[in-house]
């Protein structure tokens, strides 16, 4: 198939920046595109070739976006699955296969998919309903502290909660939930991994990141990660596994805890990309997003090695600001070496909402942490 200035048309499910950051790809090889998405000012709108406003959890919405293109993916993992499956069976490519995104889209059946694979992870409960929590913890079947986890439609750290005693859970939704045991992990690392339709398989260096302690949102991602040789393998075999046993198509981030035994444990992971990936736009021979269109077309994968070491920094909204958003002393940053800003193109600023990421890069690690950490000190999020 031609897939390079032709008719050729790749959908697109949801039109935040990952879509975006996917589309300066698309559109360096000439593909073209239609993204499906809610809302009229999303990030992607400026990049695609045909934007499709609808609900990505409808089943109309999805099934009429999917049926005149020839592969479909996603940027988004919460999307309605039986327009998919339906789209699937008529021919359509859709890429998470629809069998890999059922398993990863319902944290629940995502952890049961680890026993039944003898993936390494933390043991478990699963609930119908919060409610039944309380029951469990009067009879001794979980004790505290737990991860609340809902088992549907969390995103950054929304639908996860420490729950140290019975009144923590009063405020949670009463859903489909988790109860993780809590891991003292020492680091929380992750692998993208990629693999073609045809099977070709790579991944990319493992990464380290550091986590805001109150919004539960990375605050820096660190490739290559600063860990011992045998960890990182480890970690690099683990995530081939999960990848091999999900059989997926495109990318995989696999996110894991690095316990203080330093043992490795499966989080969670991602069919898409990811934004512990986001430092390979600048730092890698092949950004993340180019081999993921490589991947989902079937094209021969592209090296996953490093040019230089990367440091990727979230800019989330400052907290105590709404509205339309300003980036404070975005120039001073600009400065620094080996400094690149992101801006996703989202107007309206509110507490902890990804508003963009900055990349560090640099032959040195430790300068580039040093920079990295200067670049958070100085520049705000903020609103008018
Ligand atoms: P999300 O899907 O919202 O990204 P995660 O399951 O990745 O949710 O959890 C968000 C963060 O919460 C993790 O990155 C980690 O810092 C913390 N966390 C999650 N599960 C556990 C656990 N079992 N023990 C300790 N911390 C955890």
């Amino acid at each position: 198939m031609n897939y390079f200035s032709s008719d050729f048309k790749l959908g697109i499910l949801g039109g935040g920046q990952l879509g975006k950051m996917m589309l300066y790809e698309t559109r360096k090889l000439d593909i073209y595109t239609k993204v499906l998405e809610s809302s009229k000012e999303a990030p992607c709108r400026i990049a695609c070739d045909e934007f499709v406003l609808g609900d990505l959890l409808d089943f109309d919405a999805v099934y009429n976006f999917g049926k005149n293109v020839d592969v479909l993916t996603i940027e988004i993992e919460n999307v309605n699955i039986k327009a998919l499956e339906k789209l699937e069976k008529e021919g359509v490519k859709v890429y998470p296969p629809t069998k890999a995104l059922k398993i990863i889209q319902n944290k629940a059946t995502q952890k049961l998919f680890y026993v039944d694979n003898n993936i390494p992870t933390a043991t478990f409960s699963r609930f119908a309903y919060t409610s039944e929590i309380a029951d469990s913890i009067a009879h001794g079947g979980i004790s505290f502290p737990f991860v609340w986890k809902a088992a549907q439609f969390g995103y950054d750290g929304q639908g996860v909660k420490v729950v140290r005693k019975v009144e923590d859970l009063q405020d949670l939704p009463n859903v489909e939930c988790i109860a993780e045991e809590m891991v003292p992990f020492k680091n929380e690392l992750s692998v993208i991994v990629a693999r073609s339709a045809s099977g070709e398989v790579v991944s990319y260096p493992v990464v380290e990141m550091e986590f805001h302690p109150e919004a539960n949102q990375v605050e820096y991602v660190i490739c290559p990660a600063r860990i011992d040789e045998s960890v990182a393998k480890k970690a690099q075999e683990i995530a081939l596994r999960v990848s091999d046993k999900i059989q997926q198509v495109g990318l995989l981030a696999v996110e894991m805890f690095q316990t203080e035994n330093d043992e490795i444990l499966v989080n969670e992971v991602a069919p898409r990309p990811h934004n512990s990936g986001h430092q390979t736009i600048e730092a890698s021979y092949t950004n993340q997003f180019e081999q993921h269109i490589r991947a989902i077309l079937d094209l021969p994968l592209g090296s996953t090695e490093n040019k230089v070491a990367g440091i990727m920094v979230n800019l989330v909204g400052a907290e105590g600001y709404t509205g339309a958003v300003v980036y404070e002393n975005i120039e001073n940053i600009l400065k620094l070496e080996g400094v690149t800003p992101h801006i996703y193109g989202k107007k309206q600023t509110r507490p902890f909402r990804k508003m963009g990421h900055v990349t560090i890069v640099n032959k040195d690690i430790t300068k580039a942490r040093a920079i990295a950490q200067e670049v958070k000190e100085t520049i705000k999020v903020i609103s008018k």
